[in-house]
């Protein structure tokens, strides 16, 4: 009996297993293509489980955030405060309250009234904000990945604005401007193209510097580590990625050599992703018009629920079962909608069998449709050394027994 299969049997299904062994490896892997002094946030969006965030926390990753559950995560995670880093376009009153209370002192801002905002709830708590300037690029050069800037967008400043704004940045009351945020891809497979995009974002950077006197304390100049999502396969490995980004920052801000100038990047998918598997349970397998379909009882309440709904993941879930009998996995909602895979090349499958989805430690439970129909939250099972440290699921049900 296979380790999946023991866990499966004791834990039931669908269930999540999370292996912190391969989360430090994939940890380790990333710092390991930075320059040396590179801060790496774990942005908790791509899992926020304590346990994961715990295991990048002590091998030296910051967090990102962007909401009061991320922030209970991060703290419950063991991260102090001051290594949190809080992002998004629609802070609330409320979400800088608890952030701040907490101690929470870097913001990534997106606009001039969202610093305002961070400004005033600072000086509420008596205090002062370090804020990064999140800058909307006038332009990229990626080929993969999704473009994130260049467009009008709810994110990030327009980088065009930046010099003749600069000065009313600088005299909001409550924060101080310490440097600038990009993110400008996500997802990229080509070495060349993350380049390309890390020079136009350094070149960017200090041409903001030097026309629009944009501080530069920290550079946090954005992710786009790829990590394959729900199919077989290894981590992207980046072998020119820290001989190229050196030569890039030697180029464009040799400032970095002395610690003149802070750099850090983020990841959520490389850091995460590979560590997880899912174990679903075939519930059952029917013949139509020709078609067979095998019925799992995970769906995209489960896994690529952002799929679901048709934007971002192509639904394509690869199990690692192989076989070569076509068919098409779905799941058990009451929504075409709730298709895993299409026409793909399956084992012979019968009720009771088990399938494992592999590398879904990222954007698995908390990025689907967890409610949708009513179905429990998957378990989530946390291995270290093949032993299991810690069982959960999210009880999103019990929301509903709150009285006003
Ligand atoms: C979503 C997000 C990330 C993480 O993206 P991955 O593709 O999972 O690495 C990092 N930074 C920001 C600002 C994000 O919005």
């Amino acid at each position: 009996m296979s380790n999946h299969d023991a866990l499966a049997e004791r834990f039931g299904t669908p269930t999540y297993v999370y292996d912190l062994d391969v989360t430090a490896q994939a940890r380790d892997q990333l710092f390991a293509l930075l320059p040396d002094g590179f801060g790496l946030y774990y942005a908790l969006k791509a899992n926020p489980h304590p346990e994961i965030a715990r295991e990048l926390r002590e091998g030296g990753c910051r967090a990102e955030i962007s909401s009061t559950g991320e922030l209970a995560n991060a703290l419950r995670a063991g991260f102090c405060p001051e290594h949190i880093l809080y992002t998004g376009p629609g802070k609330t009153d409320g979400e800088l309250d608890a952030a701040i209370s907490a101690g929470v002192r870097l913001f990534s801002v997106e606009s001039y009234t969202d610093l305002q905002h961070v400004g005033s709830v600072a000086q509420r708590h008596g205090t002062t904000a370090r804020c990064l300037l999140r800058v909307n690029t006038t332009q990229g050069s990626a080929s993969t990945g999704i473009r994130m800037m260049g467009r009008p967008s709810q994110f990030g400043i327009d980088a065009e604005t930046l010099p003749s704004l600069m000065p009313a940045f600088k005299a909001v009351a409550g924060v101080r401007v310490v440097g600038a945020h990009f993110f400008t891809m996500s997802n990229a497979q080509d070495e060349d193209a993350l380049l390309g995009e890390y020079e136009f974002v350094l070149q960017s950077a200090a041409q903001l510097r030097q026309e629009a006197g944009l501080p530069l304390e920290l550079l946090d100049i954005g992710g786009g580590f790829s990590s394959p999502y729900a199919v077989p396969g290894a981590r992207t490995d980046y072998p020119k990625l820290r001989v190229g980004l050196t030569q890039l920052l030697d180029l464009y801000l040799p400032q970095w050599r002395t610690g003149e100038i802070e750099l850090a990047c983020e990841s959520g998918r490389y850091l995460s992703g590979s560590c997880g598997t899912l174990l679903a349970g075939v519930v059952n397998v029917k013949e139509s018009r020709g078609s067979r379909f095998v019925i799992l009882d995970a769906g995209i309440n489960v896994v690529g629920g952002l799929s679901g709904i048709g934007r971002l993941l192509p639904a394509a879930v690869g199990i690692e079962q192989a076989g070569q009998e076509p068919g098409h996995l779905v799941g058990p909602l009451c929504t075409p909608g709730d298709s895993l895979a299409k026409a793909a090349k399956l084992p012979e499958l019968a009720p009771g069998d088990l399938v494992t989805v592999p590398n879904v430690g990222a954007y698995g439970v908390t990025a689907s449709l967890l409610s949708f129909l009513g179905r429990p939250a998957p378990t989530e099972v946390v291995l270290r050394g093949g032993d299991v440290v810690s069982v959960s699921r999210l009880d999103y049900q019990r929301a509903y027994e709150v009285s006003p």
